[in-house]
């Protein structure tokens, strides 16, 4: 049996960052996986958004100000700087690496990494014996006196062998399904305000873009806000969107009359202001016969089209398997401020493993770097 100090489960974000900033030099890092951070090949469609400019707690479901007072996007990018990688901002404080490629990312963790990889290993069983840890894998036996759970959100079946208890690990950044938007299918929304209702009237929303599936919503809005059906709703509630949030129901009401004018058949009223599938969609919701005139449009019928101009609703009731990280995980009030378990000396838990989860936008890696870090420097 091999015998160390430290033991990483996961050599993901967190557990590589762990395995960097640690002065320990008695580590083992395990993963199933044939090369460590091989995730963030795939992460930023192949970029690897690493982290944010704007990073504050305002974009995770949770207050992690101190812990980015110990280990922010500052830091961040300096630690990775020290270590090789280039970076660039784009106008939405989205870092990647200079180059445009997730391997850069992952060629500079390789590098640098010092200790001991047990890769292409799946850990199967974890024991306590004589207050130390033993971890099987596929092929072996390691002992360690302290273990970093950063098996992001496969932990579950760890946890639950370390007795450590945590919330349910559910899809959250994922497209929305169920809705009846077969005829918008492929159709894209930009500079729209989308919120998300839950059945107990909870309500988030953000400005931004939709992408209409057959089925469904997608679109990074509507991953974001997807976060607050993860956690209050089993994903059912409804989606509606202001298509002019510049502009007031009342002014919205005026600029459909003023359109009347036009003289066109109504259902060619908003060509020109609206997308055909769109302009569809909101006679559709406002149940207006569109085979008339448009000068023969009544008030009450113009207040009806302003109404579903401000508030296009679609109902949805489930999500779809693509998902880019999970909600549940370890609660932070049962760790300590250094990551540790209160339940289980000796156990840390870092990124996904633990119970947040951050926005689009690099702020899910920011949370992996940050917590791998604290655990690190805290061995
Ligand atoms: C398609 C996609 C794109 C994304 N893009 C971004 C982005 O651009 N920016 C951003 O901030 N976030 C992004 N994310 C989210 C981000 O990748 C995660 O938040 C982050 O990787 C979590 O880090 P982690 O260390 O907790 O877990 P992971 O990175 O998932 O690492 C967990 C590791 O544990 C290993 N493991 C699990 N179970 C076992 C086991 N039993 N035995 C051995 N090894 C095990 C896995 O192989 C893995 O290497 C994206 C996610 C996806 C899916």
């Amino acid at each position: 049996m091999k015998k160390y100090k430290v033991a990483i489960l996961g050599a993901g974000a967190s557990g590589v960052m762990c395995a960097l900033s640690t002065k320990q030099k008695s580590v083992a890092l395990i993963d199933s996986s044939t090369k460590p951070a091989k995730k963030l090949l795939v992460t930023g469609n192949g970029r690897c958004n690493l982290t944010n400019t704007n990073l504050n707690s305002s974009f995770y479901n949770t207050d992690l100000e101190k812990f980015f007072d110990v280990f922010d996007q500052n830091k961040t990018l300096k630690f990775f700087q020290n270590i090789g990688l280039e970076t660039y901002a784009d106008e939405e404080g989205r870092v990647y690496p200079i180059s445009n490629f997730a391997k850069s990312v992952v060629d500079v963790i390789e590098n640098n990494l010092k200790c001991d990889l047990f890769l292409g290993q799946k850990i199967e069983k974890i024991a306590s014996e004589n207050g130390k840890f033993v971890i099987f894998t596929e092929k072996e036996q390691i002992e360690a006196e302290k273990i970093v759970v950063a098996t992001g959100g496969s932990s579950a079946e760890i946890l639950n062998q370390l007795k450590i208890k945590h919330k349910k690990f559910t899809p959250s950044l994922v497209a929305l399904k169920g809705a009846d938007t077969h005829d918008l299918n492929g159709t894209k929304l930009s500079n729209v305000l989308v919120s998300a209702v839950c059945e107990d009237g909870k309500k988030k929303s953000q400005m931004g873009e939709v992408l209409f599936k057959e089925n469904g919503l997608s679109g990074i809005v509507v991953f974001n806000l997807s976060t607050l059906f993860a956690r209050k709703s089993n994903y059912c509630g409804e989606i509606e969107i202001d298509l002019l949030p510049k502009l007031t129901y009342r002014q919205v009401v005026e600029k459909v009359k003023s359109r009347k004018a036009l003289n066109v058949r109504l259902d060619k009223m908003f060509v020109g202001m609206f997308q055909n599938s769109v302009a569809n969609e909101i006679f559709k919701q406002a149940k207006i016969n569109t085979n008339k005139p448009s000068e023969n449009l009544a008030d009450s019928e113009a207040e009806k089209i302003a109404n579903s101009i401000k508030s296009l609703k679609f109902k949805v009731d489930s999500c779809y398997d693509n998902f880019q990280v999970l909600c549940g995980g370890v609660e932070l009030c049962d760790l300590t401020d250094k990551l540790e378990s209160k339940q289980r000396k000796g156990v840390y838990v870092a990124g996904e493993a633990v119970d947040v989860d951050g926005e689009c936008g690099g702020f899910n890696l920011q949370w992996a770097w940050t917590s791998g870090y604290i655990i690190g420097k805290g061995l």
